[in-house]
């Protein structure tokens, strides 16, 4: 991340690190910063073009772009329409078992402490966001989720799970960050076959093939 050209924007890098077990887990891979850059700009535009707002101002090379300096709240929005990773194993429900309801969880942003999840109560109550601004995420995880199921599916994918932050810009929330297949679960659907980074925090080899995988089946999505 650097300064942009004026103190309203900055310039995101899309970088070749993959990071798991809260950092404990670390490799370099060349090649994932530039298709994580064209995966994230593929699904930012989507968005955008159905009326979500979002950071990204305009893309400057294969792996930066300019954004919105949003100021960040603090709160990860994680959004599940099947079990999987951390909610298979907290409430021991196989990974692939289809949730009755999407699920949506808050997470406080921290590395220190392991992002713990957070009720609404604990959200107001630190002062991370307001209660309209939590209705607010909700309702654009929601809509976010509606719109990239579609797309998902149409690309022969089913789309486990996913994390979206959100910043404040002009007295409104955007969406901001990456979606990507680092902040995604995204399983082949016809096979089930893992194609995120699962590939990566399991060792399950060929975790770049997955993600080459991902941005061919949107861009061919994209263009149906
Ligand atoms: O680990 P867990 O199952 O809770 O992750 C749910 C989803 O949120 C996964 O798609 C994961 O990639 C994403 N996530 C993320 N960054 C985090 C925590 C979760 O991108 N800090």
């Amino acid at each position: 991340m650097c300064r942009g050209p004026d103190d309203k924007s900055l310039v995101i890098r899309y970088r070749d690190t993959a990071t798991a077990l809260n950092g404990e887990k670390r490799a370099e891979l060349a090649g994932k910063g530039l298709l994580n850059a064209a995966i994230s700009h593929l699904l930012f535009a989507y968005l955008a073009e159905n009326g979500i707002a979002t950071h990204l101002i305009q893309v400057l090379d294969e792996e930066s772009a300019l954004v919105k300096k949003a100021a960040i709240v603090p709160v990860e929005v994680i959004v599940r329409n099947r079990a999987a990773g951390g909610f298979s194993q907290k409430y021991g429900v196989p990974e692939g078992t289809a949730l009755l309801n999407t699920v949506l969880e808050f997470c406080l942003k921290s590395d220190a402490l392991g992002d713990p999840m957070l009720n609404h109560s604990h959200i107001t109550a630190l002062g991370l966001a307001s209660e309209a601004e939590l209705a607010e995420m909700t309702r654009q995880a929601l809509v976010i989720n509606g719109l990239l199921c579609t797309l998902c599916e149409k690309a022969g994918m089913t789309l486990i799970d996913f994390k979206l932050e959100f910043g404040r810009y002009d007295d409104s929330l955007i969406l901001c960050d990456e979606i990507s297949p680092d902040s995604c679960r995204l399983w082949d659907t016809d096979t089930g076959k893992k194609l995120d980074k699962d590939r990566f925090r399991r060792d399950l080899g060929d975790v770049l093939g997955g993600y080459r995988e991902v941005l061919r089946r949107l861009r061919h999505a994209r263009s149906l």
